[in-house]
């Protein structure tokens, strides 16, 4: 039946809800990790992506999401700055560029930028596509049609928006906006020629098949680029006891998304250094072929130098 699933995975045919409940509960991790595997193999890209962002404006926000450190009504300790100024932005872009890392996004805090942050990073934008060869991406809130439209003119070439975990789930870890106003996001930047990244934020206390839920909703709107995050407690927030998942768990989610996602960019982001080196190493071979690398946004990640090599040795052209 394991062969038979990655076959049809394989082959390009949708898995029905039955299929997700085998894999979901497949008792042998090391045979669903090697199915994973198979497929990476054959239908996602092997070229590893790297990405590094840039924490543009961090500071204290309106909304609730129970895990940020940046949600004003929590008690998280945090740095607050306002938005970047166009010449430290492409500093960090030039490093990043020097390093061999192609794509760079720019990362907002805040429910969406204001008029004023807005026009800036319209700036910014164009300012990073006239002086480098990156490509650029942002993560800026809930923009309208409109504005990614105007970045997309300005030079951008990717949004991000994750939707963080199923529509089911998403309303016990934020009730300030909805998931629906996130999916439109994604949609309106679809509509105005851009590629969408979008993933979500695993061990916040959803199940297995709020995670496969969502990888669904990733598949049907066609998102190009999925991240993972492990969540990362942090102190002051209410997800600051969450325990952490196990490395089992973790492996099994990332196989599953490779069978529901055989041709995305799988991403891995924020709680990478949660990992130790064999079970990044699991992760590679089970179907990531993107990550983070550089700075993070409010932790930090390991080097790119030492990265290569592991996503080298895991088979990808780096
Ligand atoms: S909207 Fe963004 S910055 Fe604001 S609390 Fe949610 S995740 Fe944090």
């Amino acid at each position: 039946m394991l062969k038979t699933l990655q076959a049809k995975v394989i082959a390009g045919e949708p898995l029905h809800s039955a299929d997700l409940t085998f894999l979901m509960h497949y008792p042998v991790l090391p045979e669903l990790l090697a199915a994973a595997h198979a497929i990476t193999r054959v239908c996602a890209p092997q070229r590893f992506d790297a990405c590094s962002i840039i924490n543009a404006k961090c500071g204290r926000c309106s909304e609730d999401c129970r895990w940020c450190a940046q949600a004003g009504r929590y008690h998280a300790v945090t740095t607050v700055y306002p938005l970047i100024d166009k010449d430290r932005c492409l500093q960090a872009a030039l490093a990043c560029e020097r390093q061999g890392i192609h794509r760079f996004s720019l990362v907002t805090g805040g429910k969406k930028p204001t008029a004023h942050d807005f026009a800036s990073l319209l700036v910014i934008i164009k300012y990073l596509k006239e002086n480098t060869s990156l490509s650029l991406c942002a993560s800026l809130g809930l923009l309208s049609l409109e504005q990614l439209a105007a970045l997309k003119e300005a030079g951008l070439e990717r949004c991000h928006c994750n939707l963080e975990s199923s529509a089911s789930f998403f309303p016990q870890v934020c009730t300030t906006h909805s998931y629906q106003e996130k999916i439109a996001v994604l949609q309106d930047a679809q509509a105005a020629g851009l590629s969408v990244c979008s993933g979500g934020i695993i061990g916040m206390g959803e199940s297995m098949d709020d995670r496969v839920q969502l990888a669904q909703t990733l598949r049907q709107l066609q998102v190009d680029s999925v991240p993972l995050n492990l969540l990362q407690p942090i102190a002051g927030t209410p997800l600051a006891k969450q325990d952490p998942l196990s490395e089992d768990e973790i492996l099994r989610t990332i196989a599953l998304f490779r069978f529901i996602l055989p041709h995305a960019y799988l991403r891995l982001a924020g709680g990478r250094r949660q990992l130790t080196e064999e079970v990044l190493r699991q992760a590679l071979y089970s179907g990531i072929n993107a990550a983070i690398v550089g700075d993070f946004l409010t932790t930090s990640g390991a080097t790119f130098a030492h990265d290569k090599i592991i996503f080298a040795q895991a088979g990808y052209a780096v």
